[in-house]
Parts: C-alpha cells; sequence; structure tokens
C-alpha cells in the first residue's frame, strides 16, 4: 500500500513492529500478484531476487491406495493431478509463472521498495492505539521509553493475523467452521524428485491430502536445496504442547509412508513453527478515514496459497479509493465504497471455494481433471476471484456436493469430507 500511495506522490508512513527481515508464513504466491508487481515496477527486482519460479500446482494422494471408484464419466480418479497457469490467459498477467518466496528476504525487498518509492518506513516500531476522534485519527505508538503519536488523513490496518484495529474496533467475528491449525518448518536436501510426475513439475506447489479429515500438507520450494513442508489440520486433531506437536506433525507425516520417508532423509534447518485457530472475517472492511487490507481485514485457510497474492490486491484496489478520497476531502466510509465491495466479493468466492474443496475432500482433483470445469477452476486458482459475484463453477460444484450428500447410496458419499456445506452458506453472508 505504502508503494502505491508514495508512487502516486502521497505522503505516507510505515510502522513496522518487527526488525526485517523477520520469518513469516505464507511462501507460495498465485499468478494474480503479478498484476501488482508490475504496477509498482517490481518485476525486475522478482526476478534478479531469483526467487523459484512457480508454474502450477500439483496434488497427491496415496499410490499405493486408489483414493476413490465411481463411474461418472469424465471424472477419473488420479493419484497425481497437476495443472499449470499458463493454460489460461490472464488480463494484465504476461507471464507463465509466479514466485514461492522466502518472505524474510521478500517482505524486506517490499518495505524497501516502498521507501524507495517515497513512503517513510519506521520498523522495529509498535503501533499501540489509534484514536479516532472528530478530526484526523492519530497514530500512537512508542520510540524508546517515549510515547509519541502523529496524526494522518488516513489509517490503512496491514496488520495480518494480529488484526490490530480490527481487535480495537471490535470488527472481528471468528470463523465457527474453518479453525485449523498448522505446523511447519523448513528442510533441506528434501528430494522433491520424488513427487513430480515429470521435470517440469518439480518447482510446483505440492499438496498431499492426507487420509486425517481435513489435513493435508503443503511442499513449497524455497531454493534448489531448501524446501518448506507444513501440516494443515482441523483444532479437534492438533496437540495442545509443543512436544505434542512435533509428534503431531511427524505422525501425520507418516499417514502418506512415502512422504515420511522422503522427508527423513532430509535435514530441518528451522525450529517448528505452529500457527493456530486463524479464520475470520471482519464486520467491514472500512470505515471513516481507514481501511483494513490483508489479514487485517480477512484470513481463510490457506490452501489455495491466496493470502500474500489477496493482501497485494487490497492495496491494488484500496489505493485508488484512496486517492480518490483525498482528492475530495471526504474522507467517509462511502469513499471507500468500491474497495469494500470488490475485496467481500473476492473473499466470498475465495471463501466458497475453500468451504467447497474441503466437502469434495479428494474428489476435488476430479474436477481439476475434467475439461468442463479446468479453466475455470484454474480461473480460481490463478486468484482471479474479484468479478464475478458467483462463478458458475462454485454453483456446479455446490449443487454436485449436494447431489452426492443427499443420496447416502451415492457412490462419492464416503469421499466427503466431514466440514458441511450448510455452513457454506451461512458464514458466506458474514
Ligand atoms: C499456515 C499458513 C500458511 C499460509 N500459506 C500461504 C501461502 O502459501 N501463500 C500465501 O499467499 N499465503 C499463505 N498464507 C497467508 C499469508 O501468510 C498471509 O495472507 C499474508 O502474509 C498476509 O499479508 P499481510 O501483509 O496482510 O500480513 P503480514 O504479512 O502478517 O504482515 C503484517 C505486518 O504487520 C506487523 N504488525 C502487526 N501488528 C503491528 C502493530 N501493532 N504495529 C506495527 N506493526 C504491526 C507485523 O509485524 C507484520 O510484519 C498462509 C497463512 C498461514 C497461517
Amino acid at each position: 500500500m505504502a508503494a502505491y500511495l508514495a508512487k502516486a506522490g502521497v505522503s505516507c508512513v510505515v510502522f513496522e513492529r518487527e526488525l526485517f527481515p523477520r520469518p513469516h508464513v505464507g511462501e507460495s504466491l498465485v499468478p494474480s500478484s503479478t498484476r501488482v508487481f508490475k504496477d509498482l515496477d517490481f518485476l525486475p527486482q522478482m526476478e534478479a531476487a531469483k526467487f523459484p519460479h512457480k508454474y502450477g500446482a500439483v496434488w497427491t494422494t496415496d499410490d499405493k491406495k486408489t483414493p476413490y471408484v465411481h463411474d461418472l464419466e469424465g471424472l477419473a480418479p488420479d493419484c497425481n493431478v497437476d495443472i499449470r497457469f499458463d493454460e489460461r490467459q490472464q488480463v494484465g498477467v504476461d507471464k507463465n509463472h509466479t514466485y514461492h518466496v522466502d518472505r524474510g528476504k521478500f517482505d524486506l525487498m517490499l518495505l524497501q521498495h516502498a521507501n524507495k518509492l517515497g513512503a517513510t518506513v519506521y520498523d522495529g516500531i509498535k503501533v499501540s492505539a489509534v484514536d479516532f476522534g472528530p478530526k484526523e485519527p492519530i497514530v500512537r505508538f512508542h520510540m524508546g521509553s517515549k510515547e509519541m503519536g502523529v496524526s494522518a488523513k488516513m489509517v490503512v490496518d496491514a496488520s495480518g493475523r494480529n488484526t490490530f484495529l480490527g481487535n480495537q474496533m471490535k470488527l472481528k467475528v471468528q470463523d465457527t467452521v474453518f479453525d485449523q491449525y498448522a505446523i511447519h518448518s523448513w528442510f533441506d536436501s528434501y528430494d522433491r524428485k520424488v513427487f513430480a510426475k515429470r521435470e517440469t513439475n518439480l518447482d510446483y506447489i505440492y499438496i498431499h491430502f492426507l487420509p486425517i479429515s481435513n489435513t493435508w500438507i503443503w511442499q513449497i520450494p524455497i531454493s534448489d536445496d531448501v524446501t518448506s513442508i507444513g501440516v494443515v489440520t482441523q483444532k479437534k486433531n492438533f496437540a495442545k504442547s509443543k512436544e505434542d506437536r512435533e509428534k503431531f506433525f511427524w505422525s501425520s507425516v507418516g499417514t502418506r509412508p512415502m512422504i515420511e520417508e522422503t522427508l527423513r532423509k532430509a535435514n530441518r534447518i528451522r525450529p517448528f513453527k505452529d500457527e493456530g485457530d486463524y479464520s475470520y472475517a471482519m464486520k467491514q472492511l472500512a470505515g471513516d478515514r481507514v481501511v483494513l487490507v490483508g489479514d487485517a481485514g480477512r484470513f481463510v485457510d490457506p490452501i489455495f496459497s491466496t493470502g500474500v497474492s489477496i493482501a497485494l490486491n487490497c492495496s491494488r484496489f484500496a489505493h485508488k479509493d484512496i486517492i480518490g478520497a483525498l482528492e475530495t476531502g471526504n474522507f467517509s466510509r462511502e469513499s471507500f465504497e468500491t474497495y469494500e465491495s470488490t475485496l467481500k466479493r473476492g473473499t466470498k468466492n475465495w471463501y466458497n471455494f475453500i468451504t467447497v474443496y474441503y466437502r469434495l475432500n479428494v474428489l476435488f482433483t476430479a474436477f481439476v481433471q475434467d475439461p468442463r470445469y479446468r479453466l475455470d477452476v484454474l480461473k480460481l486458482l490463478q486468484g482471479d476471484v474479484y468479478d464475478d459475484a458467483e462463478p458458475p463453477v462454485l454453483t456446479r460444484m455446490r449443487n454436485i456436493v449436494q447431489q452426492v450428500e443427499k443420496d447416502p447410496n451415492h457412490a462419492l458419499h464416503g469421499f466427503l469430507g466431514d466440514l458441511t456445506a450448510d455452513a457454506f452458506v451461512e458464514a458466506a453472508s458474514v
């Protein structure tokens, strides 16, 4: 956001509580982020940083067991299903790849880029409050032992899952359906060839389904040698203590013996890190003199690696409304209506996609393979979620889920995940 605003000549200040670089979860991007990098003239730097190019995604199930058997035409089972981003053209995205990133490095590069474009950046400064009153809001923080405050025409909350203003303004609504936890680390010398059907698939993101309800593993290349591996599960499955969590990691991985075998041969090079209880929405994404962007505004399960790209696109949309407000002098919530409605449409689609994915479970791969749905699914996977109010492929997936749900004798009934499609309807209205 600071890069967008500074590039447009707006005077802005960033307060970041950590000293960068710092590690962060969320390492695999989707192609809609390319539009932002282009807007900000940041693509040459992404290339120069030599982040692994991400050309697509693969979903795997245990190839020793047939994942499912049925007789629906076109919906064939497969244990290793892949898709390439360049199978569908995207307006404004002229690259056939996106990136996997070391977030320490990537986030530092973006912060420095904003600074270079003219934004003032303070890292190591934690915002303690924002006072909204009849006049301009005042952002409060400490410098050493001194309490300070600056006034600004507008405040943008980009505080991530810390949800700083969402908490202060009591906007946060916890998600009752998705209450996932994750445990993850980096591994050196993990042999990515083991799961690659083709040489060209080596640097895809891999999503490995586990035979534990609503549980999966991510495999994300960080460099030629280093791979990020994480297990995502539901709260009810997750262990309480740190020690038990590591055991949980290894026992989950052990449900896919080939993954365990490959991982045991690799070296863990970072401590395990866990992330908990992380899905929520906000009652509003904008107010008078304030907008919420990225995770500060919404978070849902990271199954489609959309978080960073959505955060980037929040700023792509919201900075226009902010510049509009600066021009008219009207900073009331209605000035940010375009941003708020665009984001709500996008995150509703994204949320519905995730919900139907968890319900479809391994059957999701059938949609990826079916030519009738493949490109529409790909559009969502590319991060293009903002333009349709209800993408037809989601309606189709939901109808199929509902048909299978209603019929206990249906060949696919036993393969549905246990997150219900009713939750889908209720939660989507947040
Ligand atoms: C388990 C898991 C896996 C994920 N995998 C992926 C993935 O593969 N791909 C993907 O795109 N996304 C993924 N995500 C999501 C991704 O991490 C986020 O969507 C993304 O980082 C959001 O960016 P952001 O800028 O909104 O927030 P952040 O990147 O979290 O940045 C917020 C910043 O605000 C700072 N801050 C917070 N409070 C204050 C304060 N009071 N004062 C000053 N500074 C403050 C923080 O220090 C932080 O640097 C994953 C998330 C989880 C939990």
